[in-house]
């Protein structure tokens, strides 16, 4: 077993003696340390065995338990053991969609180790597991696209480019959350000749997919994608909507509309 201190904890002395782990947030500090345990912490950086930590302990003319007592203050601050995953365990995430903003989407998911995929058929067997997908589209996303992932109670992430802003969002939670035909339903009620327009929109390219925008967007999805693999709710009830000259955020929430019936709610009557 190598023991290596965590390289993503940042180390700051507070004086000569007193070292402390994490520069917003003090996860550890140690006060009063030797010069064994700075030659120890030396070699924990890199990394080290119990018999090559021993050794250097001894080279320093310190106890035999010194590196155990080292080893555990530092407890809180050690990478931990790496656990090799078969490739077979890595999230499936399916990006719906192309362009910069998909592209850079798959690159980043794929860094924090997420399969992500695009160009996929709706007959791949992915798109029936995937733990999550992605929906690009330009002014509005065509209902029997977005319905395609509700029916198969994959949670979903809309990116829509419009003429002004971008927005990511709402994550769809199927049967828990507001769906896009909810979206679509409130936007009909803040224009009742919303859906006359979408219907001219469905396949009109945006065109305002600069490098930066995707880079805003990606992130916004991005973090969201990664939050709900973790088991989080991020954007499942609101969007964020960047906008293409500022880069200023703007936040919308989102509720369920009772004309929809994706909650199993009754249908409006009105
Ligand atoms: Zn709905």
């Amino acid at each position: 077993m190598v023991y290596a201190l965590d390289p993503r904890i940042h180390r700051v002395w507070r004086s000569p003696s007193t070292l402390q782990f994490g520069v917003d947030t003090a996860v550890l500090t140690l006060d009063d340390l030797s010069n064994a345990d700075e030659r120890m912490l030396v070699a924990l950086d890199a990394g080290v065995t119990m018999s090559g930590l021993q050794m250097v302990a001894r080279r320093a003319r310190a106890g035999a338990g010194a590196p155990a007592r080292l080893l555990e203050r530092l407890a809180p601050v050690l990478a931990p053991q790496p656990e090799p995953e078969p490739e077979c365990e890595r999230p499936v995430v399916v990006i719906d969609g192309a362009g910069q903003t998909a592209a850079r989407l798959i690159e980043a998911l794929g860094e924090a180790g997420v399969d992500a995929r695009s160009g996929l058929t709706w007959d791949d067997p992915a798109v029936d597991t995937a733990a999550a997908a992605v929906v690009v589209g330009s002014f509005a996303v065509e209902p029997e696209r977005h319905r395609r992932w509700l029916r198969r109670d994959v949670p979903h992430l809309a990116i829509v480019f419009g003429d002004e802003r971008v927005r990511v969002g709402p994550f769809v939670d199927p049967g828990a959350g507001p769906c896009l035909g909810c979206v679509d339903l409130r936007l009909t009620d803040a224009d009742p000749a919303w859906p006359a327009m979408a219907t001219q929109l469905y396949t009109r390219d945006a065109r305002r997919e600069t490098p930066l925008v995707a880079a805003a967007a990606s992130g916004v999805a991005g973090f969201a994608v990664l939050d709900r693999l973790r088991g989080g709710r991020a954007l499942s009830r609101s969007s964020v909507a960047v906008d293409y000259v500022t880069g200023a955020r703007e936040e919308t929430d989102w509720a369920a509309h009772p004309g929809c019936g994706c909650l199993g709610l009754p249908a409006d009557p009105a």
